[in-house]
């Protein structure tokens, strides 16, 4: 399609226009942040179709998973935040020793001023929308850069948006690298990234020259620690699942599973019977599964494949032409094996046998952190282990995928997969920030007399 990108000569007045709105206070009432609010999910709701076939031609989404995890959490949580903005912009009177009391030590909030949004294409909606939704609740003025690689979302949202939101206040910025590093160049309040590591370098190296804070949401290479006293069929089911999610092009997706050797036969015999079952006619031309987003990564994730030691149990298949490459599970994976490198963002599931869980648990802690580490047990004790001797963003037992449910959880990570956090109460936090304040009574005067100079023994009583 033809992608028009937003000239970076414009770049400089858009900001500036924003930046005035946030001076003028036009943000400031909560009535206006509500009403924003109830107008995005009016835009979401009321082209939600548009979104669909938009968000299809981008990345082959089936419409179940776009309404699912894109239309559906954006509409409630716009009006979930728009509920709770009385309670999150209250100022918070804090509990001190009663001697301070009388001071009124007080917690003001209010949105940092003017940020960015910079979103990648896998999940082109609540990516750019959730960080919105984030900071039109907590006040600020916002851009949004939306992926160049989702480009029939990213022109739909550009249209779109200057017939709902407030134009003066919310700008979306059609571009690329070059767009995005001329909006780096300039001053933010706040700049919330999300996409891969190597981008997140040049966008921290870029904030550090106005010392604006950062959200950084990255990637995930997600393990799946498996337990093999559980019920492997369950735990085959509900990894194969997560995987299937937009053709494995999540950052909470399941990347490999580590299992103990003398299971991994009867797992491997489950994935085959889950495949079957979900992709009875196999899963290269399936509706039920997206395809590749582009050639790039599709040659990226057949360059894995073609490289890979293990052994390919089922899938493998791929069709360059329609950017499609079958659900893949290998087995036998070693953990220098070519899809143990990175992040394998893409279809291929694998699997790697290891001698005990306990050594499951060494390999993880000695992996870069992940986002999220899944874990396959009902053993209390296990699940007390792997909490206390891992470190990875989220922890999430026996699912995959489904506690971005919980619109009270939050998503982020830590190390590797990044800093901040994100989804209602968190991402209105990422784009406040909090004004410490007390007022001193005229009447303590005679109790403040004590750390007036001179300084004398007598005053101190010492
Ligand atoms: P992408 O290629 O769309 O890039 C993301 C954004 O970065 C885009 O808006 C793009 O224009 C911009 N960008 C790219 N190169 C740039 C450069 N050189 N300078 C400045 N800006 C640049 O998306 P992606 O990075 O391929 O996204 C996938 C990654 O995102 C995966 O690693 C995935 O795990 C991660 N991700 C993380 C989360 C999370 O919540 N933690 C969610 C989704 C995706």
């Amino acid at each position: 399609m033809q992608f028009t990108t937003t000239p970076t000569s414009e770049l400089p007045g858009i900001r500036e226009t924003l930046r005035a709105t946030f001076k003028a206070g036009t943000p400031q009432p909560i009535e206006w942040r509500r009403h924003q609010l109830h107008q995005l999910a009016r835009m979401v709701q009321e082209n939600a179709e548009l979104f669909v076939q938009a968000i299809a031609q981008d990345v082959g989404k089936p419409k179940v998973e776009t309404y699912f995890a894109e239309i559906g959490p954006i509409v409630q949580r716009c009006l979930l935040n728009a509920e709770k903005l009385e309670e999150w912009t209250s100022p918070v009177n804090l509990v001190v020793p009663d001697w301070q009391k009388p001071w009124s030590p007080t917690i003001y909030k209010g949105g940092k001023g003017t940020v960015l949004i910079i979103a990648p294409w896998n999940y082109p909606m609540i990516l750019s929308l959730q960080p919105l939704v984030g900071a039109i609740a907590a006040g600020c003025c916002a851009v949004i850069k939306p992926s160049e690689i989702a480009p029939h979302y990213s022109t739909l949202l550009s249209e779109l948006a200057p017939k709902y939101l407030e134009s003066s206040a919310f700008r979306v910025v059609l571009g690329g690298v070059p767009e995005t590093t001329k909006l780096l160049e300039l001053q933010w309040d706040h700049i919330f990234y999300t996409g891969n590591s190597r981008v997140a370098r040049i966008i921290a190296r870029a904030a550090a020259q106005h010392l604006t804070p950062l959200t950084l949401e990255l990637g995930g290479k997600c393990p799946v620690i498996i337990d093999p006293a559980y019920d492997l069929k369950i735990a085959a089911r509900r990894t194969l699942w997560g995987k299937a999610q937009n053709c494995g092009q999540v950052c909470v997706a399941p990347d490999y599973v580590l299992i103990p050797r003398q299971s991994q036969d009867a797992f491997i015999s489950a994935l085959k019977e889950a495949y079957a079952e979900f992709f009875p006619a196999g899963s290269l031309s399936s509706e039920s599964i997206s395809r590749i987003v582009s050639p790039e990564h599709h040659a990226r994730i057949m360059d894995l494949l073609e490289r890979t030691q293990g052994q390919v149990v089922f899938g493998g298949a791929s069709s360059f032409q329609d950017l499609r490459i079958e659900l893949t599970v290998v087995r036998d994976v070693s953990p220098t094996d070519s899809l143990m490198e990175g992040e394998i963002f893409g279809p291929i599931l694998a699997v790697v046998p290891v001698d005990t869980v306990q050594q499951a648990i060494e390999l993880v802690r000695d992996s870069k952190y992940p986002l999220v580490l899944y874990a396959f047990t009902e053993s209390d004790t296990l699940k007390s282990e792997i909490v206390k001797g891992t470190l990875s963003g989220n922890v999430v037992f026996n699912d995959t995928f489904q506690q971005l449910a919980v619109n009270e959880l939050p998503l982020g990570g830590v190390g590797e997969s990044g800093y901040g956090r994100q989804v209602l109460k968190y991402t209105f936090d990422e784009f406040s920030y909090e004004r410490a304040s007390i007022d001193m009574p005229k009447q303590a005067e005679p109790f403040l007399t004590v750390r007036y100079p001179p300084y004398t023994e007598e005053n101190f009583g010492v």
